[in-house]
């Protein structure tokens, strides 16, 4: 099936693509992950899933999450085991994960599922990629894990806590120190003065998808920002307050005494006075 026509069936409903993909003749995109193996370290257990062919992909994987598993400490730590799906294809990747058309996609997370784009196929094929650069993924997913399992008692219950866009980006992006990749404070200062009435710490999808590096350099300083003036601590109870039965804007002013949208005003202050360059803010630069 052509990559057209992989994106034509994306934007359709996703049961319709399905039939589309039926219909073209590449029903199976998903290789039967019949293979399992457990991982037990300190900080999690995780059963890996798997097809034969990423036997060797899925060694490096679990290697990356015996590096950064006791990094998940800082918030918490797993409180269930969670099941990692090494899937054969991008392809793959985009139907189990329902964002079909997203052409950077290489991982996503659930309450206690993370699905990882096999490292076999990400475009380096002897090598594959730097063990370095799959142990930033799976720190910035399983950071996800981490929240939604602080945050919700059951995984049925996540999606009612309404967290925000920016609080979940910019967690696992401020723990897999990823700020290099995505838009400076300076950036974003310009973007700010360019687009007044636009909010990147809540994006809608056109916004995601035009201005990926603004909106997760947004998240990543907003968090930033928000750990440096309130705490660690402030994250672990916001985390404990929703699991206690509130929705992240409950949590958030309970805990930080401002509502979200108070925050995000003065966030965006600091960013368009350019306070970062004063380094008024104690704890360090803010560009890491
Ligand atoms: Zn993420």
């Amino acid at each position: 099936m052509t990559r057209r026509a992989l994106a034509a069936a994306s934007r359709l409903a996703p049961l319709a693509a399905l039939l589309l993909l039926a219909a073209a003749g590449c029903a199976a995109p998903i290789q039967a992950l019949d293979q399992r193996d457990t991982l037990v370290v300190q900080g999690g257990t995780f059963e890996v899933r798997f097809a034969e062919v990423d036997r060797h992909a899925q060694e490096a994987v679990q290697r990356a999450m015996q590096a950064v598993v006791p990094e998940l400490a800082r918030w918490g730590g797993l409180r269930s085991p969670v099941t990692v799906r090494v899937l054969p294809s991008h392809e793959a990747l985009e139907v189990e994960s329902h964002r079909e058309g997203v052409g950077a996609l290489k991982a996503y997370a659930l309450f206690d599922v993370v699905l990882v784009q096999s490292p076999r196929t990400w475009g380096l094929p002897l090598l594959g990629p730097p063990q370095r650069e799959l142990e930033r993924l799976l720190l910035h997913e399983l950071t996800h894990c981490v929240l939604f399992q602080q945050s919700a008692a059951r995984r049925e219950d996540v999606a009612a806590k309404a967290i925000a866009f920016w609080f979940r980006e910019g967690m696992a992006s401020d723990t897999a120190r990823e700020a290099s990749r995505y838009a400076s404070l300076e950036d974003l200062a310009r973007f700010y003065d360019d687009h007044p009435g636009v909010n990147p710490l809540s994006p809608d999808v056109e916004l995601y998808r035009r201005e990926h590096d603004v909106v997760y350099g947004a998240a990543h300083h907003a968090f930033t920002f928000l750990v440096r003036r309130y705490g660690e601590d402030a994250v672990r109870a916001m985390m404990a307050s929703m699991r206690g039965g509130r929705t992240f804007a409950e949590a958030f002013q309970d805990v930080i005494g401002l509502t979200r949208e108070a925050f995000e005003s003065e966030f965006r202050r600091y960013v368009t006075l350019r306070g970062f360059r004063s380094g008024r803010l104690k704890a360090g630069p803010m560009t890491d």
